[in-house]
């Protein structure tokens, strides 16, 4: 297209760009609207216990119902939030809503259903943070330990006073921590001694090839292997193929989560799929 503007390309990329910061600003600005609109929703995506078949946990992912643009993708709008500091809010409702949802699975045949929250290093900046999601439970009357929070590898490289005492604090009120995307940070391994971590997630990027490539074998083998001696579970994200869940059940990975068991689904998807028996794989019972 450029090419066949000729002359006029520097001109055609010029307003390109503006287009684009055009867009953010819209963004931005239809994103301070979006909490007080009600526009934001969680998609859940269970996790398969390898041991027990069973599913006793679900990630939380956030979906932004826009009303021109359609149903958008985290990756659509979190760095913008987290750039302009509205994640702090978003991750208040998050929490909340996470919250509510297990409060209404009381009673009901979902009620064992742990649910993960992902929180970005930005959000647990805030002081109030671990007060706001003690109260949050106790207001929905749910216990800490059926939340679970996941947090990337950025928390151990800045603010790591601060983000040990955050976790910690987290980790008294009962709440499980996960480290996301294991694997790919810049961090060194010594927080695994710092900080207490319940459960590593490895990241999508080693499991994708596991079961072709030797070096996505030896490297997911090893941060299993090294998860389970420091009295670690380990989930592998983005699990696709019954090659890959044969792979990580013979190595003694705890749980799987990915597009061989469900994709994210909407809360009342979720129920019916767990209701209806669709969630567990023929082989993954053997
Ligand atoms: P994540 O926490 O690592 O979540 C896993 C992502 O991988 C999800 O993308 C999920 O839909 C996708 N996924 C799961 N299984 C498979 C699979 O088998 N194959 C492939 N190709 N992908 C799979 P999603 O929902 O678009 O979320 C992207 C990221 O956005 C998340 O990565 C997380 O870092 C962030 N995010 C999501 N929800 C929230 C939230 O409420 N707050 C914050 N701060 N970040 C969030
Ligand atoms: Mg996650
Ligand atoms: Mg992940
Ligand atoms: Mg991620």
């Amino acid at each position: 297209r450029a090419k066949e503007q000729g002359r006029n390309s520097y001109q055609f990329y010029t307003e390109g760009m503006q287009d684009r910061e055009m867009m953010r600003l819209e963004l931005d600005k239809d994103l301070s609207q979006a909490l007080a609109n009600d526009e934001f929703v969680l998609f859940f995506q269970p996790q398969l216990d390898l041991q027990s078949s069973e599913i006793n946990s679900v990630e939380a992912l956030i979906r932004w119902q826009h009303p021109r643009r359609g149903l958008l993708s985290p990756a659509e709008f979190i760095p913008l939030a987290e750039e302009s500091g509205r994640i702090n809010d978003i991750g208040r409702w998050v929490v909340m809503a996470a919250c509510q949802q297990l409060a209404r699975w009381k009673d009901t045949p979902y009620e064992n259903l742990r649910i993960a929250v992902n929180l970005s290093g930005r959000e647990l900046d805030d002081e109030n943070l671990v007060d706001h999601i003690r109260d949050t439970l106790k207001a929905e009357g749910v216990p800490a330990n059926r939340l679970e929070v996941e947090l990337t590898e950025e928390i151990f490289i800045q603010n790591i006073e601060h983000n040990l005492n955050q976790l910690s604090r987290l980790r008294q009120l009962g709440v499980h921590l996960a480290i996301d995307d294991f694997g790919v940070g810049y961090s060194s391994l010594g927080y695994l001694r710092d900080f207490p971590v319940d459960l590593l997630k490895i990241d999508r990027s080693f499991i994708t090839d596991v079961t072709e490539r030797h070096d996505d074998a030896v490297i997911t083998r090893a941060v299993i292997n090294l998860a389970h001696n420091l009295g670690i579970h380990v989930v592998a994200e983005g699990v696709e193929t019954e090659d890959q869940l044969r792979f990580l059940k013979s190595h003694g990975c705890n749980l799987i989560q990915g597009y061989l068991i469900s994709r994210p689904l909407p809360s009342e998807d979720l129920e019916m799929a767990l209701e209806k028996g669709l969630l567990l794989p023929a082989n993954a019972v053997n």
